[in-house]
């Protein structure tokens, strides 16, 4: 048995926790200084860390964690990151024997080169870290936008039931972008209202489950007539869904 839960870090990080009542693994520890306080208070032992990228605020904390815990670091090798101990590539599978937990890894490049994503299909959960988040996803950072593309279209066919666990709190100013390209779509002004509310009790709105990414995020729904108008209206030339993905990400990033 296990548990998943958020400890937050700087303004919108969040870092996975997956815990029982002796062990936990944490997800991009960008911040080592609430994780050793969560430990602590939960009277719980570090036994590993999962890391999805290399950027500062989903390693920051990795050293001064294996100062106290030396364990090991899973993530995917990259000349720029010195911190993982045990390479993970497409298609291999890590398993976390004391919670039952088995993880296919997934390249997902197109925010950055070494991205990768954890996904388990039972119980049915992903970490996508930066690639895809609540009615959004990440900036292209690295490679190409097709590549981004790509890594998003896989998380799309994933089951709708997947929940998904992203590394920021970043759902309600995705979707002010989502009313304006997606406007009549009743779910997306579901969504906004829903989380208003979570927001305002101070709630996290992640996780979130893949059905409702596909039915309101506008990076998964490019080849929607509603789309593809508000693109034309914004006078960006798109024919086909990856050109209206390369577009949408455009207008997103002046957005
Ligand atoms: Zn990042």
């Amino acid at each position: 048995m296990y548990d998943i839960v958020a400890i937050p870090a700087f303004e919108d990080n969040y870092i996975w926790t997956i815990h029982n009542d002796k062990h936990a693994v944490v997800v991009d520890p960008g911040d080592a200084t609430p994780v050793l306080s969560w430990l602590a208070q939960h009277d719980v032992k570090l036994t590993g860390i999962l890391c999805t990228h290399r950027h500062d605020d989903h390693v920051g904390g990795i050293e001064e964690l294996r100062a106290v815990y030396n364990v090991p670091v899973y993530g995917r090798q990259h000349m720029k990151n010195p911190h993982i101990t045990h390479d993970l590539k497409e298609g291999e599978k890590l398993s976390l024997e004391e919670f039952g937990l088995t993880f296919d890894i997934m390249e997902v490049p197109g925010h950055i080169d070494d991205h990768i994503a954890y996904h388990s299909s039972a119980p049915a959960i992903l970490f996508c870290g930066d690639v895809l988040f609540g009615a959004g996803c990440g900036r292209n950072f690295e490679g190409s936008v097709k590549a981004l593309f790509l890594s998003l279209q896989r998380f799309a066919s994933l089951p709708p039931s997947t929940l998904v666990y992203c590394a920021h709190e970043y759902t309600a100013s995705n979707l002010r972008f989502a009313k304006v390209c997606d406007p009549d779509n009743p779910d997306v002004a579901d969504r906004v209202i829903k989380t208003a509310e979570k927001r305002a009790a101070n709630q996290s709105t992640v996780p979130f489950t893949m059905e409702i990414e596909l039915a309101t995020n506008p990076f998964l729904r490019c080849k929607e007539p509603a789309i593809l108008h508000s693109l034309k209206r914004m006078g960006y030339d798109a024919t086909d869904e990856e050109s209206a993905f390369a577009a949408l990400r455009a207008w997103r990033d002046k957005f």
